[in-house]
């Protein structure tokens, strides 16, 4: 099947340029609920991101002392505790601090998001994740990690 338009512009919006190979921005799911999971890379992988998976905090933890994400979304729910330990953890390390966070959760009642915001959380998303709001929230927050960079 060929390429369409529409197609390479989304790569493109996603760190590809037309032409050129350039690695596929990564987002780590941390998401215990397999239903989410399978949202997240529904929305997020046809515009060219790469999606890895961790199910719990201690997965996630093994995970990211593996490897480097370009963002996570992170779930404040998970089966081994509250999401946010997480984020605290990582905006507390020198080497991982500029990593976005988007926390999501289900629960839109306050104090949640001031929770997030003070744990050093990025952005937030209230559950269910509309496919929108989660590409809108996942681009800028990349940008922003950019022009920090280039402007670094
Ligand atoms: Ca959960």
């Amino acid at each position: 099947m060929s390429e369409s338009t529409t197609g390479r512009r989304r790569r493109a919006a996603a760190g590809e340029t037309a032409g050129r190979a350039v690695r596929h921005l990564i987002v780590l799911a941390v998401e215990d609920e397999p239903l989410n999971r399978r949202l997240v890379h529904a929305i997020l992988e046809p515009e060219g991101y790469r999606v890895a998976d961790a199910t719990t905090l201690a997965a996630a933890r093994a995970w990211l002392s593996r490897e480097r994400p370009d963002l996570i979304l992170l779930d404040l729910r998970l089966p081994d505790g509250d999401g946010l330990v997480l984020a605290r953890e990582l905006k507390a390390d020198p080497q991982r601090y500029t990593i976005p966070i988007i926390a999501a959760t289900a629960s839109a009642l306050s104090p949640v998001p001031e929770a997030a915001v003070d744990a050093g959380c990025d952005g937030f998303l209230i559950k269910p994740i509309r496919p929108a709001d989660l590409l809108a929230e996942v681009a800028r927050q990349l940008r922003r990690v950019r022009d920090a960079d280039n402007a670094g």
